[in-house]
């Protein structure tokens, strides 16, 4: 449309616009250098720079400077252009005059421009009723004079003609129209094969992939999104494709727990009312040793709970740690003690190797936590030797500046973790014995409260186990 705006309805008018700026523009050069000692060579310069005829004429007509560049101009070539009459002519018409010439026929017609800087189009609508129209008339007009009377510096008038040629356009225009009626016709051919390729590699991969969310949003997990087309599209259902995954994967989680917390509850309540009824109803056995039973039943039912509330506390951000500068050696020594007393029935035995005290700015309770975690799941897990040894080691740390650190090992002659199984125990309620043997059950929540609390300690943890071969699990903590 624009095209068609500028180069068929208005190329006629700008083109005239531009003739009538520029001949008045020379005009304006000419006035202003016409005291000027050199004014002749500035004219035919000006002249010839521009395409246009120059004359200056006199007040009663007498040419006083001409520049003759365009080969048949009127003011030069035609003997009865009316030099004479012009100067008089122009001064009664405010010092300018516009008049347009037919060069063949030479057939005059003086036609003031309204004011062609501010809208040349108008130029065209100035006829008269019983002129011809406007595109016979535009035929007609190849010459363009522009009269202008100046002063010079000795006061006295003189005329400025100037000569211009204009070009038909028509003929360009028509040239233009059928260029312009191949482009349409290509732009709307084109336009139309565009929609259809937008249609095809953008909206219907967007919508295979907003049917796919919908699926994925009722929770069917196994939903493919598959982006063909473009590189962000196929990004796009690459990454929905990974959420689908990881939230299948927490999905399966939360079965998981489900199953896992309710079998975990359910055992020692089963057991803590049987023991209970048992001694109700049979004097026999109301002895203590049912009665520790039902008190170690308890104690496993709130250290699950326990652990659950801690994991939800510690993941959501819940809970903050206190450091206050402490006794580490000592703190575990003790910890370890207990634990001996605890498990020595059992005949475990776990070895703690120290070879200095070990002060530092810590949360101890949140410590002592893990450090019990590791140990219990040690205890466990360890082999027939029933032996866990702790040790307790400094070393300058190069990820700080080599400033002391310490560190805890935690090891035990057990089954050990399979490599596979090594990034994922760390997780929540990740087990590797998926297999409920009562001996061994955890919550799978121990490992995960350990990292939490290290995180917050802004200290590292890890585990180098192999199959039967016992597992090192350790964690360090800048002194
Ligand atoms: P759990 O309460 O089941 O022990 P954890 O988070 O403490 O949960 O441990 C996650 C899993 O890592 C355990 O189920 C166990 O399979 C494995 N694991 C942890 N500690 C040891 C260990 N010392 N030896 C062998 N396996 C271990």
């Amino acid at each position: 449309m624009l095209l068609w705006f500028f180069q068929v309805i208005f190329l006629n008018s700008f083109y005239k616009g531009i003739k009538i700026n520029e001949i008045k523009a020379t005009a304006n050069t000419i006035e202003k250098s016409i005291n000027d000692e050199n004014i002749e060579t500035i004219i035919s310069t000006v002249s010839e720079n521009s395409d246009i005829c120059i004359k200056v004429l006199s007040s009663s007509g007498e040419t006083i400077y001409s520049s003759h560049v365009v080969k048949g101009c009127i003011i030069h070539s035609k003997p009865d252009f009316d030099e004479k009459a012009l100067p008089s002519e122009v001064t009664n018409n405010d010092g300018e005059l516009f008049q347009y010439y037919n060069h063949d026929g030479y057939t005059r017609e003086t036609e003031p421009e309204p004011n062609p800087d501010s809208d040349p189009a108008l130029t065209n609508n100035t006829q008269a009723q019983d002129k011809p129209s406007a595109e016979e008339k535009e035929k007609e007009k190849d010459t363009l004079i522009y009269s202008k009377t100046i002063v010079n510096a000795n006061d006295e008038e003189l005329t400025l003609v100037l000569n211009s040629m204009i070009s038909p356009v028509n003929a360009t225009v028509n040239t233009l129209r059928v260029q312009l009626y191949y482009i349409t016709a290509f732009m709307i051919l084109f336009s139309v094969i565009l929609a259809l390729v937008i249609a095809k590699w953008i909206s219907r991969p967007i919508e295979a992939i907003n049917n796919s969310a919908k699926m994925l949003a009722t929770g069917d997990y196994s939903t493919q999104f598959k982006g063909t087309g473009y590189k962000e599209i196929a990004e796009l259902s690459d990454t929905l494709n990974y959420t689908a995954k990881e939230l299948s994967k927490v999905e399966l989680l939360r079965q998981e727990l489900i199953a896992n917390i309710s079998h975990d509850l359910r055992t020692p309540l089963t057991l803590i009312s049987g023991y209970a009824e048992a001694m109700r109803d049979l004097p026999d056995e109301n002895n203590s040793e049912n009665a520790q039973i039902i008190v170690d039943e308890t104690k496993r039912l709130t250290t699950l709970v326990n652990d659950v509330m801690d994991i939800s506390k510690l993941q959501t951000g819940n809970i903050s740690i206190h450091r206050q500068p402490y006794d580490l050696t000592a703190s575990l020594g003790d910890s370890i003690n207990r634990m001996n007393k605890l498990m020595e029935m059992d005949g475990y035995q776990i070895h703690f190797i120290a070879d200095q005290d070990v002060t530092l700015a810590a949360d101890e309770t949140r410590i002592s936590q893990a450090f019990y975690n590791l140990l219990t799941n040690a205890i466990n897990y360890t082999g027939e030797d029933k032996k866990i040894t702790v040790t307790q080691t400094i070393f300058p740390n190069p990820a700080d500046d080599l400033t002391d650190w310490v560190r805890i090992e935690v090891a035990d002659s057990g089954e050990g973790i399979a490599e596979e199984d090594l990034p994922y125990i760390w997780d929540r309620y990740y087990k590797v014995d998926k297999t409920h043997k009562r001996a061994v059950t955890g919550t799978g929540l121990g490992l995960s409260i350990v990292k939490s609390i290290l995180d917050m300690h802004h200290g590292d943890y890890g585990v180098t186990s192999k199959i039967n071969e016992g597992s090192v699990f350790w964690f360090t903590l800048k002194i």
